[in-house]
């Protein structure tokens, strides 16, 4: 971490930074230049507290040498981390994984026909929220345990895996005895006792992008669950919120690649919540996977225009066949492979 003072900095002022510094238990360096003098924290164990500094009179700005996360950082680990799924798969290597199904589980009718038709068109992963972290308190809720049981049934009749939200820590063992991966929602990226809570289990955890989260901050909020002990997080840039009502959120692209590059967690991609509109979905799945998305979380309903939440942007099951076509095509020019359903 560097201190830049400002231009006419008194040599008192410089000196209350040092000594600030070592008071926090770090060395310092004073670099004093022609414009203005910098001082350097030596020995930043991530736990510096850097406002303590900026509020000193004479500070111009702080600059951040190393980021503040650790574990999640590719310096920390430069390997990809492979997280793994029952049933062999795996996300964070070579395959791209692909998760279909309702925004919310509505009926064992709607779940079991939804299941069988995103299997089909080859996910391996069936998603649909039990608990709904719903912007009115008056939409529907979720089904709730009734939920997870017609997810469990679903998991039984296709052999696909499920991801489904956990919304609080108390709920945690619930969800867990259904879920292959607890999904933690956009709302609750910052949820930070729930966050330690799923970082104490041994279940793979998907952490969704904060509604206006930068990628530093979700980067920290997986650090909360490496931190515990547990390392099979899967990241998920889902579109942040932005200026333009034109889509529901602006589908971050970028985020991929930065992502990659800064961490070695696996990061997949959520153009339906990205963008909010159907006909926005596929053209944005093709470019995620393009970008390198380790997978896809796609919301799929029998009958879009019926859904309980989010039809407006779920696909019918023809569209999604169809986006998985495309996709494979894209996934196979670079390199990668879909990841097949297995035999039941
Ligand atoms: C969802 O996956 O249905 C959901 C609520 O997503 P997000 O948390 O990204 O809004
Ligand atoms: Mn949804």
């Amino acid at each position: 971490m560097l201190i830049v003072m400002e231009h006419g900095a008194t040599a008192e002022q410089v000196s209350t930074v040092v000594r600030t510094i070592e008071e926090m238990g770090y060395q310092a360096r004073a670099m004093p230049g022609k414009q203005r003098t910098a001082i350097g924290l030596v020995g930043n164990d991530g736990k510096v507290d850097a406002s303590r500094l900026a509020g000193i009179a004479g500070v111009l700005e702080i600059i951040h040498v190393t980021q503040p996360y650790k574990q999640v950082s590719r310096e920390w680990k430069s390997e990809s981390t492979i997280v793994r799924l029952g049933g062999g798969l795996t996300i964070g290597g070579d395959e791209v994984v692909v998760m279909a199904g309702p925004c919310s589980v509505e009926s064992e009718a709607q779940i079991l026909q939804v299941a069988h038709a995103v299997r089909d068109a080859g996910a391996v992963i069936l998603r649909g929220g039990a608990f709904k972290p719903r912007t009115s308190p008056y939409a529907f809720q979720g089904l709730g345990l009734k939920g997870l049981a017609l997810l469990r049934k679903a998991r039984e009749e296709t052999g696909l895996l499920i991801v489904t939200e956990v919304m609080e820590p108390a709920a945690v063992d619930d969800v867990a005895a259904v879920a292959d991966i607890l999904q933690i929602g956009a709302r609750n990226m910052q949820n930070y006792p729930l966050l330690r809570r799923v970082g104490r289990t041994k279940k793979p955890v998907m952490l969704k992008r904060g509604i206006a989260a930068t990628i530093s901050e979700l980067l920290l909020s997986a650090e909360y669950v490496l931190a515990e002990g547990n390392d099979q997080v899967i990241l998920c840039e889902r579109g942040v919120r932005g200026f333009d009502p034109a889509t529901r959120n602006v589908f971050d692209l970028t985020a991929i690649p930065v992502v990659h590059k800064l961490s070695h967690l696996p990061i997949i991609a959520d153009p339906s919540h990205g963008t909010g509109l159907r006909d926005k979905v596929t053209p944005m799945a093709r470019a995620a996977v393009a970008a390198g998305a380790d997978g896809l979380i796609i919301e799929v309903h029998p009958q879009p225009e019926r859904a309980l939440s989010d039809g407006a942007q779920s696909l019918t099951p023809e569209q999604f066949t169809e986006l998985m076509r495309q996709c494979r095509a894209i996934v196979e020019v670079i390199g990668r492979r879909v990841a097949e359903p297995a035999a039941v």
